[in-house]
């Protein structure tokens, strides 16, 4: 099976901070399945490190105050041509991001409080009929 998986997941220091968040869980599906990897926020044309962001509704703001909106909306819609040009299956993002967070989102605040809802290319995930699972569900 093709699974569309979050790069900083991978190991990639492509997270915020410059930092990522291998995870051992998910390398370990690389035995039986392929694993392809995105990264909304910086194929989207953010650099790394980056300002913090967290979704305001239909926005996304960053910490600085600049709104990096078009940055995500662009890196969701590479990523969803990545996943039909791929035939992938499934998708693991990780979670409580602004762009691959699913479920679970941080409220906008910078405060480190959680709210039901979904990054932007989770959202257009959902909406394209794409199985999601985080990181945190395996
Ligand atoms: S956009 Fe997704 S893949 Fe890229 S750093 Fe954020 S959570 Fe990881």
């Amino acid at each position: 099976m093709k699974i569309l998986v979050s790069r900083c997941l991978l190991g990639e220091n492509c997270r915020y901070k410059g930092d990522h968040c291998r995870n051992e869980k998910v390398l370990a599906l690389a035995k039986e399945h392929e694993l392809i990897g995105v990264c909304p926020e910086t194929d989207g044309g953010l650099c790394t490190p980056r300002a913090p962001a967290e979704r305001i509704g239909d926005k996304v703001i960053a910490a600085d105050g600049k709104d990096v909106t078009a940055q995500y909306r662009k890196g969701a819609e590479i990523a969803l041509k990545t996943a039909q040009e791929q035939g992938v299956e499934l998708c693991i993002f990780k979670a409580k991001s602004p762009s691959c967070g699913c479920g679970k989102i941080y409220d906008g605040t910078f405060s480190g409080k959680l709210i039901e809802g979904n990054g932007v290319t989770s959202e257009l995930f959902l909406k394209n009929g794409y199985r999601i699972l985080t990181e945190e569900m395996l």
